[in-house]
């Protein structure tokens, strides 16, 4: 049955002014999943008003401890409420639920945890400053919220990039307006729910629905009651959303795109290099920021190393999200799997060898109108040709053969983005030589999404603005007072 999906503003789930919505469908089969309520410029001010009144209301009469306590506890309902996250999530984005189940769904109920540890335990400094009347001051930090803090989400693991932001906002003590992607409305809506049923007092976490431009996206950015902006999604967008904060002189920190390289040496253990690179090329369907959509090779393990990524894509099998068998799911929507085939067209026209893919899977009839691609794998293009140079966000990588450690990296930052890199190879000198020169954010060795909540997270280059992760957060979502004492 269609749902509807409504606002959550100052604790109550709540329409829009003139009742205007749009639909959500599924990326499985295209069937509508829901409407959902579109805020305008009534939303986001009634949304930021009633952020305010809760900033300066009961939750910042809370002590650090009492805050950090409601984090657990909704972090606690979360794992209660987990099968209605999973399946919520699930329907919106149309991914395995093996995926959701133990990938981005637990992190929901991390994220929450981890920063209010972190919270808990964070220092600031103290200095004891000479005067020249020799008895000296007292030089302390103490570290607020910053305010209100708008936070604008993408569709490609909703519940998990959302908490990402939330969870860190609120454990310092702002109150935060969510402005989830127009994909994805379930599980931002579905935690309204969860903030109330652990008693967070109404107004500390608010959600508008809506698209970007002139709509909910753009209307939160530009209100002068929103203190700072945590924005995840395009590199275009961050820079229409940077002008907006401009006004006002707002904070920004920004997750953006990338064009990721994997970086293969050939004394790597070969089959654990290509199941990671399988994960990094085709998990959530290529719809990863961190996922690898150029692949580095050394020449002398380049033929084994695409023949094995070959068979090993042509075993995805497509299908429903409750199908224990699927393993690919479908893109995010319609408008996104003609951007992902036009990549395909693209790449073929440019001269590219397709070793496996590049068009639409054959599905059940059931299927037929979902937004299927096939998983795709090229070899044969210069660094110029437009799909080793552009983000895709499909799942599809090229692969390119290298002769020399220099030549890798010179290719690896051949990018005007910086987001991650993954490095396979024994030799730990080499990789640590490598990760030193790569220009990206994030690097694993030998790895690949190996996550630990308290490191720093965030992008060079074009994919970000800033680092969010453990006491990192705090640098962006809480405000940094000094207080000098004369003795
Ligand atoms: P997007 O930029 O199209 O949209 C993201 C959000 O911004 C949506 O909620 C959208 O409604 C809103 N928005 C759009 N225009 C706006 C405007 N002018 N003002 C205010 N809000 C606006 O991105 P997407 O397609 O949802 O997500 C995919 C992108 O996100 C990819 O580029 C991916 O690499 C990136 N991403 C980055 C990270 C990271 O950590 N670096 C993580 C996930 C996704």
């Amino acid at each position: 049955m269609a749902k509807t999906f409504l606002h959550f503003i100052n604790g109550e789930f709540v329409q829009s002014h003139g009742g205007r919505t749009f639909e959500k469908r599924s990326p499985i089969d295209n069937s509508l999943i829901g409407t959902i309520h579109e805020g305008g410029k009534h939303e986001i001010d009634a949304a930021v008003t009633a952020a305010q009144a809760a900033l300066h209301g009961p939750w910042r009469k809370l002590s650090i401890e009492q805050r950090a306590e409601m984090l657990y506890r909704v972090a606690d309902e979360i794992t209660r409420r987990f099968d209605e996250f999973v399946a919520a999530e699930m329907a919106d984005t149309g991914q395995p639920k093996s995926v959701m189940e133990h990938a981005f769904i637990p992190r929901g109920a991390a994220n929450f945890k981890a920063f209010a540890d972190t919270v808990k335990n964070v220092a600031t400094e103290t200095f004891i400053t000479p005067t020249p009347d020799g008895k000296g001051a007292i030089n302390y930090a103490l570290r607020g919220p910053k305010g209100v803090i708008g936070v604008i989400c993408p569709w490609n693991a909703p519940l998990l990039l959302m908490t990402w932001k939330v969870a860190p906002a609120l454990a310092c003590g702002n109150t935060v307006v969510v402005k989830p992607s127009e994909e994805t409305p379930a599980t931002a809506t579905l935690l309204g729910e969860v903030m109330n049923a652990v008693g967070i007092p109404k107004g500390v976490y608010n959600v508008v629905h809506g698209f970007g431009s002139d709509s909910a996206g753009e209307f939160l950015t530009r209100h002068p009651g929103v203190s700072a902006i945590t924005f995840t999604g395009e590199t275009r967008t961050g820079a229409e959303i940077m002008k907006a904060a401009a006004v006002g002189l707002r904070d920004v920190s920004f997750e953006l795109g990338g064009k990721n390289a994997g970086i293969i040496f050939a004394d790597c253990d070969l089959n654990a290099a290509v199941d990671s690179a399988m994960r990094s090329v085709f998990l959530n369907c290529g719809q990863v920021c961190l996922g690898t959509e150029r692949l580095l090779v050394e020449r002398p393990i380049f033929s084994q190393f695409v023949a094995m990524l070959k068979e090993r894509a042509e075993k995805l099998k497509v299908g429903r999200s409750e199908d224990k068998s699927t393993t690919l799911g479908p893109l995010i929507s319609k408008s996104h799997q003609s951007k992902v085939l036009s990549y395909y067209e693209n790449a073929r026209a440019e001269g590219a060898m397709v070793v496996t893919g590049g068009g639409i899977p054959k599905v059940s009839v059931d299927l037929e109108q979902g937004f299927w691609v096939e998983p795709t794998i090229w070899t044969g293009l210069s660094e110029t040709a437009t799909v080793v140079r552009e983000e895709i966000f499909g799942p599809c990588c090229h692969v390119a053969p290298f002769d020399h450690e220099d030549e890798a990296i010179r290719m690896a930052n051949d990018t005007p983005y910086g987001l991650s890199t993954m490095i396979w190879t024994r030799d730990l000198a080499r990789a640590h030589r490598v990760a030193a020169e790569v220009e990206v954010g994030l690097t694993w060795i030998n790895s690949w999404f190996l996550r630990d909540l308290r490191t720093p997270f965030g992008g060079s280059k074009q994919s970000g603005i800033g680092r969010e992760g453990g006491v990192h957060s705090l640098e962006f979502y809480t405000e940094l007072r000094n207080v000098c004492v004369k003795l």
